[in-house]
């Protein structure tokens, strides 16, 4: 093993980069904040799981035992994060006359199949918020007499009963106060629901008795509780995006300073405790009109960029070619440029397999290839830049004087954190069907094939004809490939 670089990541209690030291040798414990599964997940949110699959990978490459938790938000979570508005799920059932139940599974599998469709390794464990509830009562009750305080719509908890508040927002510098919503009663104005109480009249779908009267959990305690639940206090790494880290978090880890507080652990509880040792945050996927999401409407999904005729890797390319911590631009050429690059990659390596007949090799001798293979882990420990470990893999694959059953073991190292599925699809795989495909792919294949004719007998007129009916149905014709064609991609975006 040539992998010698100690991991360091970014840990944003500090804003610094920061030597990864897991709480129990040899094992990582990371929870990432998951989907409110009241709508589809655009692709902003499918980077904050690729982003998170990333840093699994590399502590799986770093030679970790990784225990992941991704929750599924099916209650408590308002349109405004903090604590204003309506509960996201209850409004969405209303809207489409559903259940809230079939709503939420509906968006589960929706969110589910996303997952496995970027090749993101499932979670060890999927925690589902409702199931949790009376576990969230147990933990408000165990904080509610020391940090709580109960008014009109629920019980609160009051953020001056614990030090240094906001220290992961620095909302103060960050004009992050700003966007908290007044609510009547609130002692301060970060104080945040805990409970939040069925109003009088109200008709809830989703509702539990609590020592507060009939209501629902607030959000952020949920992720307080599944946390703790799964991975105990304290934890190592809490992920989720960067918005998350002026009002969830923040929360979150008050929460947590107070849990600590009244149930002091054999762990060395202390009342700055933040329940995980690092909080690592994505940024954002941008398009034109700015941060997407999901509120604002006319967002893209995984689903409409497949209909379109674009492999979900190719997503995951685009997101891995940004660094985690800098903002991503989405556009429709934008991700049309990471397909052509995935098939390039794709293509190269389909020629390294075919050279190396017997498989990747064993071991990697060549010394060029040890050193990419150095630098590569040097780049995946050096906060995760993976826009740099993929120029490593180009390089690598080029490096002609290398056996092929060499250069095809670096692929099979190197995508073992990428999660491209390099090993796994071939070109044909990539070339997807466009929904609005106005011809089979069989049909296509004939076409070909006739052209094939009427060029062997010289008659251009007939094999140009051809071609151009095809384009004119949105297929690229490839002479001299032995691909022979192609789905045009055509975006709005
Ligand atoms: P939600 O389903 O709204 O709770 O969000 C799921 C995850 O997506 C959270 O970690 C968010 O912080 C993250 N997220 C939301 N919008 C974006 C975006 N435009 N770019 C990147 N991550 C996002
Ligand atoms: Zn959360």
């Amino acid at each position: 093993m040539t992998d010698t670089a100690p991991l360091r990541l970014f840990n944003s209690l500090t804003r610094s980069v920061e030597t990864f030291e897991p709480i129990t040798p040899g094992e990582a414990r990371v929870y990432s904040c998951g989907p409110t599964v009241y709508n589809y997940a655009h692709l902003g949110n499918l980077r904050a799981y690729v982003f998170t699959d990333t840093l699994r990978r590399a502590l799986l490459w770093k030679g970790y035992d990784v225990t992941h938790i991704i929750n599924i938000t099916d209650v408590g979570h308002l349109t405004s994060d903090a604590d204003a508005g309506d509960d996201k799920m209850e409004a969405a059932a209303r809207a489409q006359a559903k259940s809230i139940w079939d709503i939420a599974a509906h968006y589960t599998d929706a969110f589910k199949g996303n997952i496995a469709a970027l090749n993101i390794i499932a979670p060890s464990e999927w925690t589902v918020a409702t199931d949790y509830v009376p576990q969230m009562i147990a933990f408000a009750t165990t904080i509610a007499d020391r940090h709580c305080y109960e008014i009109d719509s629920g019980l609160y908890f009051d953020v001056s009963t614990v030090p240094n508040y906001g220290r992961l927002a620095r909302s103060k510098d960050d004009e992050g106060e700003g966007r908290i919503d007044p609510v009547a009663g609130k002692r301060n104005p970060q104080d945040f629901a805990i409970w939040r109480k069925s109003a009088p009249g109200e008709n809830r779908q989703m509702e539990w008795d609590s020592p507060w009267g009939k209501g629902a959990p607030g959000w952020h305690l949920e992720c307080s509780v599944m946390s703790h639940a799964n991975l105990g206090h304290p934890f190592d790494i809490h992920t989720g995006g960067i918005d998350h880290r002026e009002i969830h978090h923040p929360n979150e880890i008050a929460q947590n300073q107070a849990f600590c507080a009244c149930v002091p652990t054999d762990s060395g509880a202390q009342a700055d405790f933040t329940g995980a040792r690092w909080w690592m945050h994505n940024n954002f996927l941008v398009d034109r009109s700015g941060k997407m999401s999901k509120s604002k409407g006319g967002f893209t999904t995984l689903f409409s960029l497949i209909d379109a005729g674009v492999h979900p890797l190719a997503y995951r390319l685009l997101c891995l070619s940004a660094h985690y911590r800098s903002e991503l631009e989405f556009s429709g050429e934008i991700v049309g440029a990471a397909l052509t690059r995935l098939k390039r990659l794709v293509m190269t390596v389909e020629t390294v397999k075919k050279a190396a007949d017997g498989g990747p090799a064993d071991a990697i001798a060549h010394p060029r290839l040890v050193q990419l293979l150095e630098d590569f882990g040097a780049a995946l420990s050096d906060d995760l830049n993976t826009p740099t470990a993929l120029t490593l893999l180009d390089e690598a694959l080029g490096v002609k004087k290398a056996l092929a059953a060499e250069r095809l073991a670096m692929v099979t190292r190197m995508d073992a954190a990428f999660g491209l599925n390099l090993l796994g699809i071939s070109r044909t795989d990539l070339r997807i069907r466009p929904k609005d495909a106005a011809i089979t792919e069989a049909e296509i294949e004939a076409e070909l094939d006739r052209r094939q004719a009427a060029r062997a007998e010289k008659d251009f007129a007939a094999s140009d004809a051809i071609r151009d009916a095809l384009i004119a149905k949105g297929v690229e014709v490839m002479d001299g490939d032995p691909l022979r064609w192609e789905w045009a991609i055509r975006l709005d975006q």
